[in-house]
């Protein structure tokens, strides 16, 4: 499973778009895949569609366009609650129950570049993050780059059911923050929080940038982890883990680690004796000569990260996060200071 394949990359079929172009604020740009908009409100041949890039209402009209613009109720600031912020960027959470036609006509947009034929009626079981981008000179226009939304009920641990960067943003690195912030608020940190990923079959580009997002969270698991204090006396530089640790420090499935592991091409085989030496001594993981151990050595993996460019520090930063996925000291300190409103 190599995790980039060019030819494959999901190229805009130009026979069977109804909407052929879609304009976002001052952007044009062509649309990939079928619309499911009203036919009635948006005719089988529809050159241009004109989207309020603040509330994702559409006409074919420029001048009804023009004016709602004018009118957006949207315009200032997104609906929802802010739930990350960092750096420009904002993530905002919106429940698709009380914002039924914001997600609705959020869904029909993104259709436009999704592949996929469900999910997009349902709203009201599904909350929707934008991914914000505000310009700190102009702090009164923001820019909706692309969003992601998840089931409030998983029975499968999905932390995502779609995501989608706008085209005009793509490319930016932003799918990963948008998965980041995905997987934090999976919550598997807290106490009650599950170990998740996104919601499956996923479709070839969604296959790739996950393998690609998954193999950058391992890589920076393992380098920047600090060494656990029962190794730090050893003399011994290798410290046992199990992938099933590894997921548990980075909220994934066994199978992502597998996948990561595996696209990062930094694990060795290791030899029995060696095996027997790096055998905790506690056995709490019962027998690992039985399971299949192999060695990460970690100037592979730092190896691979240059190779690779990628940037050692996360995007998404724990201190960006607010209200009620606030890191634990924040909001200590907001009590504190002010009188804190519960959300
Ligand atoms: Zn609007």
């Amino acid at each position: 499973m190599a995790p980039s394949d060019p030819a494959s990359r999901a190229e805009p079929s130009t026979t069977d778009r109804n909407v052929k172009h879609v304009v976002l604020g001052d952007l044009l740009f062509p649309t990939w895949y079928q619309s499911i908009y009203p036919e009635d409100l948006v005719s089988k041949d529809t050159d241009r569609l004109y989207v309020c890039r603040w509330c994702f209402r559409y006409s074919c009209d420029s001048h009804a366009y023009a004016q709602h613009t004018r009118l957006c109720q949207h315009r200032t600031t997104p609906p929802g609650t802010k739930v990350y912020d960092h750096g420009g960027y904002s993530v905002w959470e919106l429940d698709g129950e009380y914002h039924k036609l914001y997600a609705q006509n959020l869904s029909l947009f993104a259709k436009l570049f999704l592949d996929h034929k469900s999910v997009f009626f349902d709203v009201v079981s599904f909350l929707y993050y934008l991914l914000v981008f505000t310009n700190p000179q102009d702090s009164d226009n923001y820019y909706i780059l692309g969003f992601f939304s998840k089931e409030k009920l998983s029975w499968d641990a999905n932390n995502l059911a779609c995501i989608l960067v706008f085209p005009p943003y793509q490319r930016k690195q932003l799918g990963k923050l948008l998965m980041g912030v995905s997987y934090k608020i999976s919550s598997w940190e807290r106490d009650s929080g599950l170990i998740g990923g996104p919601e499956r079959p996923l479709s070839e580009l969604g296959r790739r940038s996950y393998t690609r997002f998954w193999e950058e969270r391992i890589a920076r698991y393992l380098l920047l982890q600090p060494k656990s204090p029962k190794h730090s006396k050893r003399k011994q530089s290798h410290e046992l883990m199990t992938v099933q640790d590894i997921g548990l420090a980075t909220g994934m499935l066994t199978e992502d680690v597998i996948t990561a592991l595996k696209g990062l091409g930094v694990v060795e085989p290791v030899t029995l004796a060696k095996k027997r030496k790096t055998r905790d001594s506690s056995g709490e993981a019962g027998s690992f000569e039985d399971a299949a151990t192999v060695s990460i050595r970690k100037s592979k993996v730092l190896e691979w990260a240059k190779s690779h460019h990628m940037v050692l520090e996360d995007p998404v930063r724990n201190e960006g996060f607010l209200g009620k996925w606030a890191p634990r000291e924040s909001i200590e300190e907001n009590n504190i200071n002010s009188d804190s409103e519960d959300g």
